[in-house]
């Protein structure tokens, strides 16, 4: 047993000093009109902009027309008043680098012109461009030192913000990240080009429809947030925890989420306060947080947002994850992002929840009224299909990561196996189109479409199936192997771009049969035929966790990519390298940079994983355990406490032979690839560090309670 003495974490006093922003909203009825309310937004920038300089930013948002360069001072000007007068004293280019963080470099509003004089503004172009250093943020090789400029560039598609903290404001301005020479340095310029990718392409197919009025097809995004909350206190003792996120160590506590009993049980006092203060701290900054509960594990918790067009929901992603962190802090609890922090317990997810919307509200993904928009519906569930079916290595490799690796695949995520979930309406109807004999169950009045029959298709016609990694909810897709530490820029991005290359395909061929005269509905008809035919493959609503899907899914040729490691090569593969240049999402010097960037996060997260196991094993657990034989030896008397002398010498012995594998597995050769690096973390590497584990965890159910020198599963998991 840990005893938390002062000095770890935070003292009462300064728990409830900065639990001071929370207490504010301690009266009920204060959310009224708090939403949005330090954003820089459509309304506000109504009120305050000129009319004409309204008009053309709108436009610009809308249209992704240039930014007229007469107008930026402006919008500078007025985002600078509106900023102090609610408190702001910097302002900060805000960016999204390939750390997977967030990134901000904080301005004084004030600048000193001399004579002990300061002028007090904020120019246009600082607004628009920012020039940080990027030598320090990962560029995978696309940048040398010498030529180190990145440069900052303002997204006006996603507005302004006030950030505040304890001593004040900042304003904060979403940003893209550039080399000098344009390439992407960051996670948010290929989501924002495969945005445009896919309208592109939609528009093509609502064209085709006989939609002449829809202008912008966007992605919308909605993205749920598993974490878990432990005491700060607790976790200041575990040096595992502050360095890789997750308990390298720790023996099953006799109680972990058998019970069933917290899944949406009641939410703790201490939590809810947390979660109180950062919901308020989201509304305030226009996040449209919707539901928060207990998750499966203990310590486990949820926060679900409103969807929002996929830019807009991704910068508030990571806002959600960063304010997480914080506002946990000021309630002395530590907030685990990482996605299995707990071996023995459910890890922590990151639904993404994507769809297609016209710009006048038709979700694409919903079933329609008519016999035209249901034929509609099914072309794009159709081409969702053929995109997942074809990409599904580039789909998983958008969520690879060292940390993804312990979920996906256990009983609890889905499997790194990508399948489709459509429910039982849909999958006959595509069962139907594939082989005409297969009738669907339906009892409804059927509807026709060119010269097909088909069921009325009602809307939300669909089971929920928790096991499938890409499942239809009814009118959007949620695409569940996403780890809870990613920014979902990255699924997005790969779901766009796979979606835009299926649509591309399909517009491509129903245009030039339209055009050489043939009968639209018929195309359309043969179309959709053709297409369950070669896809029905990836179709899939038994448990994605049986043994069964394992071989079920190789016998249908489904690729199932356990290991982060394998993924690599899918980074920058040929197939990938075509998809991503053709719709302008990514260069092949962006994939290759990207290869680096993502093999060395996983190659480092591993090392530090097995440095860190090594000293807490060697400087902790070793000496606790010989103190421990020490007393035991002294203390033995009969033949059956000899006996246990035994047991723990061997245990010790060990723990001596696998921290000494360990060390020397952790030497690279120098000779060796950046795959070849990887390959040994997942072939060696991890499964040393398991090992080691075992002894370990052996030991923490025989050594003394009062010698263990960290925090047990159970201190950690049920202090609340
Ligand atoms: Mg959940």
């Amino acid at each position: 047993m840990v005893a938390i003495g002062s000095g770890n974490g935070l003292s009462e006093s300064e728990l409830t000093a900065m639990g001071g922003v929370a207490s504010r909203m301690q009266t009920s009825g204060e959310l009224t009109g708090i939403f949005g309310k330090l954003v820089f937004s459509e309304e506000v920038q109504r009120q305050k902009l000129p009319s004409t300089v309204f008009k053309s930013l709108r436009d610009t948002i809308r249209s992704g027309k240039p930014l007229d360069s007469g107008i930026v001072d402006t919008i500078a000007a007025v985002m600078r008043d509106w900023a102090v007068d609610n408190g702001a004293t910097h302002f900060s280019h805000w960016f999204q680098p390939m750390t997977g963080n967030t990134a901000e470099k904080h301005d004084c509003f004030i600048t000193p012109i001399g004579g002990g004089r300061s002028l007090d503004k904020f120019s246009g172009v600082e607004l628009v461009r920012g020039e940080p250093d990027a030598s320090s943020f990962p560029s995978g090789g696309l940048r040398a030192t010498f030529e180190a400029r990145g440069y900052t560039a303002w997204d006006p598609t996603s507005p302004a913000f006030i950030l505040r903290h304890s001593r004040g404001a900042t304003l904060v301005i979403p940003t893209i990240f550039v080399s000098w020479s344009g390439e992407a340095l960051d996670k948010k310029t290929p989501l924002l080009r495969s945005i445009r990718a896919v309208n592109e392409q939609a528009l093509r197919i609502l064209r085709l429809f006989g939609d002449t009025t829809t202008r912008r097809v966007e992605v919308t995004m909605g993205a749920e947030q598993e974490y878990f909350l432990v005491d700060r206190r607790l976790a200041a003792l575990r040096p595992d925890l502050l360095v890789t996120g997750r308990t390298l160590f720790g023996a099953k506590p006799p109680k972990g989420q058998e019970l069933d009993d917290n899944y949406f049980g009641a939410i703790p006092e201490r939590v809810l306060a947390f979660m109180t203060e950062l919901e308020y701290e989201l509304l305030l900054l226009g996040v449209p947080v919707k539901t928060r509960h207990n998750e499966a594990a203990p310590a486990q918790f949820e926060l679900a947002p409103m969807f929002e067009t996929a830019n807009l929901a991704t910068d508030h992603q990571m806002l959600v994850m960063q304010l997480l962190r914080t506002v946990a802090s000021r309630h002395g609890f530590l907030c685990l992002l990482h996605e299995k922090p707990f071996a023995g317990v459910n890890g922590s997810g990151k639904h993404n929840n994507w769809s297609l919307m016209t710009d006048d509200g038709e979700n694409l993904f919903e079933p329609g009224e008519t016999p035209e928009s249901n034929a509609q519906f099914l072309v794009f569930c159709a081409a969702a299909m053929r995109a997942v079916h074809r990409y599904g290595n580039l789909l998983r490799m958008s969520v690879c990561g060292a940390g993804n690796d312990h979920r996906l695949g256990a009983s609890e995520a889905p499997p790194a196996i990508m399948s489709i979930f459509l429910g039982r309406a849909l999958d006959e109807i595509f069962e139907h189109l594939a082989d005409n004999e297969k009738k669907p169950h339906f009892r409804a009045e059927p509807i026709e479409i060119g010269i097909s029959e088909f069921p009325t298709l009602s809307r939300h016609d669909s089971d929920r199936n928790r096991t499938a990694p890409f499942a239809f909810t009814g009118n959007k897709f949620e695409f569940r192997a996403v780890g809870s530490s990613q920014n979902p820029a990255g699924s997005t991005t790969v779901l766009n771009t796979i979606m835009a290359e299926s649509l591309d395909h399909f517009a491509t061929r129903l245009e030039s049969e339209v055009a050489a005269g043939r009968e639209f509905r018929a195309a359309v008809h043969d179309l959709l035929v053709e297409s369950a035919k070669e896809d029905l493959p990836i179709l899939y609503s038994g448990d994605c966790y049986a043994d069964y899907w394992k071989m079920e899914s190789a016998r249908r040729g489904l690729p199932n990519v356990v290991s982060s490691a394998d993924c690599l090569p899918h980074v920058n593969s040929k197939s990938s390298i075509s998809l991503f240049t053709k719709y302008g999402v990514y260069s092949e010097a962006e994939l290759n940079s990207r290869f680096e960037i993502i093999a060395e996060g996983y190659i480092s997260i591993v090392r530090i994983e097995a440095a860190s196991a090594i000293e807490i094993a060697g400087t902790m657990i070793l000496q606790a355990a010989l103190r421990y034989k020490k007393e035991l030896q002294a203390a033995a008397s009969t033949e059956l406490q000899l006996e246990l002398v035994k047991e723990l010498d061997d245990l010790i012995d060990r723990l001596i032979g696998r921290l000494r594998n360990l060390k020397t597995l952790s030497n690279f050769r120098d000779e060796w690839t950046t795959q070849q690096q990887a390959d040994h973390c997942r072939a060696v590497l991890l499964p040393a560090i398991s090992a080691l584990r075992q002894v370990v965890d052996a030991l923490e159910g025989v050594v003394d309670d009062e010698l263990w020198p960290l925090p047990t599963y159970t201190e950690l998991l049920f202090s609340r």
